[in-house]
């Protein structure tokens, strides 16, 4: 079991929150195209496993054609083995899906979709700078719809700066009412590198304090799970069967395979991040050299990770695989830690499995911290 990641780095604007690599000089789409094939041959002895996900994002890979998702596809095809029925997702922004861009889609394998619609609400979604308004966001989930796909997940943003309990509550019913199989949310964080993080350091930007945004976090849960959602990791709901097949192989620690500029992989012994631009990311392609770095975890390393994440999901963190496969006996390291976390009412400990409750999701980071081995 093995995932594909592909990263598709270009953007028709830059939202004022975005910290992923991406380019709006979209001149050089096809060059892009034709070197991430070329990574595709040079990298595809890095997993011995067949593929059983592939995601397309970025950036926005719904601004690729035909052309350039058949490039792309047929070579994914040449260079690897696909599983039956591999879950293959494709990032999208509203603005782009038209019922032809649909059916080209479609036409490509792709069988779901992963729609950034951020919010239901004209000034918000100006404020954000993205490229729809809210008209657009619900013409493109109806047209979703027609064209057959019956695979879906939603993209909704919180905590923003104006973002009150009303409009939030307002969002997540109108989400609904299209009944997507599967819902992500995060909470705003102010990235350095973007017009929020330079907007914030002048003051002209107050972030929504911690507060606020655990009640737009619990209003989430509660409107989410009384609908019928699991869910299954902090960010991340669905409908029972809908779980992104991708994003959980990340979180069960299965391999997988980036390609692309600041495309990340993973092969269970290290990690490799792909160089975060796309001149350079070309130019060395096109001599044949992919041009990453590359980490080797350690066991601490893979102990943190597997407890940051592990902790955020449903299945939570099994205490027995920490001790079979990394030698570490939590219980006997954090016993007391542990024991006040369950005090609290933040997390459960049965059959050697540790879980989150609704509260403790709430500080979800910062108990995994507090877990964590010093490195
Ligand atoms: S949020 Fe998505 S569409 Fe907006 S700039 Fe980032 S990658 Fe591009």
């Amino acid at each position: 079991m093995a995932g594909l990641y592909v990263h598709i780095p270009f953007c028709k604007q830059a939202c004022h929150y975005c910290d992923f690599h991406f380019s709006t000089d979209i001149s050089t789409r096809l060059e892009m195209c034709k070197a991430l094939v070329s990574e595709l041959v040079l990298q595809k002895d890095y997993l011995a496993e067949e593929i059983t996900t592939i995601y397309l994002g970025g950036g926005t890979p719904s601004l690729l054609n035909r052309a350039e998702l058949d490039i792309l596809f047929s070579s994914i095809r040449t260079q690897f083995t696909l599983a039956p029925q591999t879950e293959i997702t494709l990032e999208a922004n509203p603005d782009d899906l038209t019922k032809e861009k649909l059916e080209e889609i479609r036409a490509s394998g792709i069988n779901r979709l992963s729609i950034g619609i951020q919010s239901f609400n004209d000034n918000l979604l100006k404020y954000l700078n993205r490229a729809h308004d809210a008209q657009g966001a619900r013409r493109c989930l109806e047209t979703v719809r027609e064209a057959g796909f019956n695979n879906i997940s939603i993209d909704l943003i919180y905590a923003i700066p104006g973002l009150t309990q009303k409009i939030w509550k307002e969002t997540l019913q109108e989400a609904l009412s299209f009944l997507p199989e599967h819902i992500s949310s995060y909470g705003l964080t102010i990235e350095e590198r973007t017009v929020f993080g330079n907007w914030s350091k002048r003051g002209k930007l107050h972030p929504v304090d911690e507060e606020n945004s655990a009640q737009q976090f619990e209003l989430l849960m509660a409107i989410l799970s009384h609908s019928g959602y699991e869910h299954y990791e902090i960010s991340n709901f669905c409908k029972p069967g809908f779980h992104s097949r991708h994003n959980s192989s990340y979180w069960k620690q299965s391999r997988y395979l980036g390609i692309g500029p600041s495309a990340h992989s993973y092969n269970g012994d290290s990690r490799q991040f792909n160089i975060r631009n796309n001149a350079s990311y070309i130019r060395s392609i096109n001599e044949g050299i992919v041009p990453f770095e590359r980490e080797v975890l350690t066991r601490e390393n893979k102990i943190n990770e597997y407890i940051l994440t592990t902790l955020r999901t449903d299945w939570g963190c099994d205490l027995s695989f920490l001790k079979l496969h990394l030698e570490d006996d939590l219980l006997h390291r954090c016993g007391d830690n542990l024991s006040l976390l369950q005090q609290k009412g933040l997390l459960t400990i049965g059959n050697g499995i540790l879980l989150l409750s609704r509260k403790g999701k709430l500080l979800a980071d910062k108990i995994a911290e507090d877990l964590m081995v010093s490195v």
